[in-house]
């Protein structure tokens, strides 16, 4: 530190860090994460207890893929069990957080980039409540889903997601929920704890893009070869990373965590920037 240039950007860094919530994308993997203590599960109770509690959650779930977009607007929003043969205990969760109808309009009425719809009949779908769950088991905190929209490409989801930066001054912690590499028709449940070959490849390809801040390549993921097309082969569990990458600024930094692939074609990888 021998400048006053120096010195302003160490009190910028200090301030961005006091001021705003931080970005997390999570890989969140099998709906059983939600009521397993597993690896992945203890860190998503480790990060709610390390950040500093956020005044609401905002969480683009990869379970709620719509023609145009919305954001969840009533009062106490339903917890959605949208999966089928898992055990009943997984049926019977419920995640009483409240809904924040205020916020979901204010988040609403920020956007230009497209018509934010008010939703009163979604609720919090398994995307959402497994790990939001686990992050404020007491259920204090306000949450509220935003859709993506199905119509649109990648480019449009990476900078919708940046009209919703102020939020984060606000304290609402912006959450995006799906899984990098996500292949559920080629699982193999034989490898637990290990992907295969392209699995690995890829899950290294998005970290290294991810840490050198090059995300064109990441937006235009159909450009990326085969890997990418057996890693995505619908793009809802991807999508999500757009909106966490399209709010990350400058000067925030990346790490990652829950870094693993399993089942041959998952990879829980999940980032934090802050
Ligand atoms: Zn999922």
């Amino acid at each position: 530190m021998n400048s006053l240039q120096d010195l302003k950007k160490l009190s910028d860094n200090l301030s961005t860090q006091e001021n705003k919530t931080p970005l997390l994308f999570i890989g969140h993997g099998s709906p059983m994460n939600g009521i397993e203590d597993n690896e992945f599960s203890e860190n998503w109770v480790q990060l709610g207890k390390e950040i500093v509690p956020p005044k609401a959650v905002l969480c683009i779930s990869a379970h709620w893929f719509t023609r145009g977009t919305h954001i969840t607007a009533m009062e106490k929003p339903q917890t959605i069990h949208d999966f089928g043969g898992f055990p009943k205990q997984l049926f019977d969760v419920q995640y009483p957080a409240p809904g924040d109808p205020i916020l979901a309009k204010e988040a609403a009425s920020i956007i230009h980039k497209t018509n934010v719809g008010l939703d009163h009949e979604w609720g919090l779908d398994h995307g959402t409540w497994s790990v939001v769950r686990r992050m404020y088991p007491e259920a204090k905190i306000p949450v509220l889903q935003l859709s993506i929209d199905y119509t649109k490409g990648p480019q449009f989801h990476y900078e919708l997601a940046k009209e919703f930066s102020s939020l984060r001054k606000k304290g609402v912690l912006i959450i995006g929920s799906g899984n990098m590499v996500h292949n559920l028709g080629i699982l193999n449940w034989n490898l637990t704890n290990s992907g295969y070959d392209w699995a690995i490849e890829m899950n290294e390809k998005f970290k290294k893009l991810i840490l050198s801040g090059d995300h064109a390549p990441l937006i235009k993921y159909e450009t990326l070869g085969q890997a990418a097309k057996l890693s995505i082969p619908t793009p809802e569990h991807y999508l999500p990373l757009l909106y966490t990458l399209g709010l990350k600024e400058e000067n925030e930094s990346v790490s990652f965590f829950n870094d693993k692939t399993l089942m041959g074609s998952i990879s829980m990888t999940s980032v934090k920037i802050a």
